[in-house]
């Protein structure tokens, strides 16, 4: 497998991130980082050991990829696992922004269920593929438009635990 983004790369920009991260929010504000199931795992655990603030953790599910399809379908959003965000400023992390459809759809869910407000921060950003106007407040890495799996990110259920971001072959079948 072709490697996009190197393992050493990652952890270093997540690093800088964190530095962005804290700097943006207000001292001592309450702050609830939310991931979106399943692909944000590996980057909200690394992402949390680097931020040095006070913080609450909270899931949300949100899928538009059933099995091997690498093209969207519905979108599912369960928040059965989700804490009382009420009075808390979120900082919402996914692994990649694509259509901006899922992050759009959460953010407008985690508005209404009373957050303060809600920051977001992608690891990575396909370029040229948005289908609505959504601009992250943080981006680890603008990416070409290939399919990509590691560091979270699926093929399948298959590859997340990969430390680094690998393009999937054309020919890929699992
Ligand atoms: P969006 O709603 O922005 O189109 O899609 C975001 C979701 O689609 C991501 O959370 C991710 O689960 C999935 N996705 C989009 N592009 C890729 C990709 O290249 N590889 C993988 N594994 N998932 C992707
Ligand atoms: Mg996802």
């Amino acid at each position: 497998m072709d490697v996009l983004i190197p393992a050493d790369a990652i952890q270093e920009r997540v690093r800088n991130l964190a530095e962005e991260i804290r700097e943006s929010f207000p001292p001592g504000a309450p702050i609830t980082v939310i991931g979106v199931l399943t692909g944000s795992i590996i980057f909200l655990t690394d992402l949390i050991r680097q931020l040095n603030l006070p913080l609450r953790i909270g899931l949300i599910q949100a899928s538009s990829y059933r099995g091997q399809a690498t093209v969207p379908g519905k979108l599912y959003i369960h928040d059965e696992m989700l804490p009382d965000v009420r009075g808390r400023h979120l900082l919402l992390l996914d692994d990649i922004l694509d259509t901006g459809q899922t992050l759009t759809r959460v953010v407008d869910h985690l508005r209404e269920c009373g957050a303060v407000s809600v920051r977001t921060c992608v690891l990575l950003r396909k370029i040229g593929r948005q289908s609505v106007p959504f601009e992250p407040d943080f981006c680890g890495f603008p990416i070409p438009d290939k399919f990509v799996v590691g560091y979270g990110l699926d093929f399948n259920d298959d590859y997340r635990h990969l430390p680094f971001i690998g393009i999937l072959p054309d020919d890929t079948n699992v």
